[in-house]
């Protein structure tokens, strides 16, 4: 199988102010219309006080495990890794990714016996589904993967 992607729920690292510069606006998506669009269409507009945010641009593009996107739920910050910018990305991945974190804000983590803590339940992945692309979403990230990694 191809790398695997990553995407976690980050812990604070920064402090909130540091964390405010960040535009919302990219070059070629506006996350800010995105969030509004799918939280209406997919969750009655039930996340509330939500900032999208493009994540700090690193200098290189990892090696393996790219990240596209975190949500911080103590500051209600998601982040999309700003390599998503760009133009051959097609809007509904972007989409994806964006209701990938988005439904993590609804979907309760779980515990399971070795008190390790699951983010991807089967209740999570079930929902995932339920985006209007996601087979086409998944395809396209195993497919262009590589265009993200070093
Ligand atoms: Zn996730």
């Amino acid at each position: 199988m191809a790398k695997r992607t990553k995407r976690k729920i980050a812990r604070p690292k920064l402090p909130l102010q540091r964390q405010l510069e960040f535009e919302t606006d990219g070059r070629y998506f506006d996350l800010r219309a995105i969030f509004e669009k799918l939280n209406s269409r997919y969750f009655g507009n039930r996340l509330r006080g939500y900032k999208v945010i493009w994540g700090k641009r690193r200098q290189e593009r990892p090696l393996e495990n790219f990240i596209f996107g975190t949500i911080q739920e103590e500051d209600r910050i998601i982040r999309i890794n700003p390599w998503l910018d760009q133009r051959f990305v097609p809007t509904w991945f972007l989409e994806y990714v964006l209701y990938h974190e988005m439904l993590h804000a609804i979907v309760p983590d779980q515990m399971n016996q070795n008190g390790r803590r699951c983010v991807h339940t089967d209740e999570f992945n079930r929902r995932e589904r339920d985006f209007r692309f996601y087979k086409r979403a998944r395809r396209w990230e195993e497919e262009n993967l590589a265009r993200f990694l070093r």
